[in-house]
């Protein structure tokens, strides 16, 4: 069974803005915030969840994306490699 997509936020008071959660991602470049964490609010499809293991200080949390949130994305162009 694939992986739902996945929306995470960050603790924005326990970040320490290591760079950590994105230099371990997957992801396309710019796939993150302006504070250098892996992009909140958006849904990952990839839903590896190293982002979340790797934070030193557990500021990452995530929930499953909402039926909306997954249409949303499924309806998104595949990006070209
Ligand atoms: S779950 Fe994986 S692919 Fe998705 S943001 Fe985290 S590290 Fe990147
Ligand atoms: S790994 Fe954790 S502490 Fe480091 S930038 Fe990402 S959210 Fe912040």
């Amino acid at each position: 069974m694939p992986l739902l997509p996945v929306v995470f936020q960050v603790n924005w008071n326990a970040c320490i803005q290591c760079g950590a959660c994105v230099a371990v991602c997957p992801k396309e470049a710019g796939f993150t915030t302006p504070f250098d964490t892996i992009a909140t609010d958006t849904p990952c499809d990839i839903a590896c969840m190293a982002c979340e293991k790797v934070c030193p200080v557990t500021a990452i949390d995530s929930r499953t994306a909402t039926e909306q949130e997954q249409a949303e994305l499924a309806a998104q162009p595949v990006a070209l490699a």
